[in-house]
């Protein structure tokens, strides 16, 4: 998997992660229940989101940004030649250099980063 990409992952983990404890904060019993402290983990995972947000390209990074504006899923895999973020087929042109380890891939209908789930 290009490096990139598994960076762009594990962000996208992370700021899933991080909506789910935002989700949280409102349930005040859940809060006490399990002592957990949602101000200090979101924080946290600020500070990690930018870690690794750091390791990325510039470009990509800005392409990263403009994304997460508009849309959650930032990063979706490609299957059987289909977006699944847009479910628009790719054209098999684009797919041919798909097996390149090099390049990251956008969906040109929705822009989102592709990741070929075939390997
Ligand atoms: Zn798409």
């Amino acid at each position: 998997m290009h490096p990139q990409l598994e960076l762009l992952l594990q962000i996208q983990d992370l700021k899933s992660q991080r909506r789910e404890l935002a989700d949280a904060d409102n349930n005040q019993l859940e809060q006490l229940e399990f002592h957990v402290d949602i101000e200090q983990a979101l924080t946290n995972l600020d500070a990690k989101i930018e870690e690794v947000k750091g390791g990325l390209e510039p470009r990509i990074r800005a392409r990263l940004d403009r994304i997460v504006d508009r849309q959650q899923r930032a990063v979706v895999p490609l299957i059987n030649g289909t977006c699944y973020g847009c479910f628009t087929t790719v054209p098999t042109a684009n797919l041919s250099t798909f097996s390149s380890r090099e390049q990251l891939h956008n969906c040109e209908n929705c822009g989102r980063f592709l990741y070929s789930v075939q390997g």
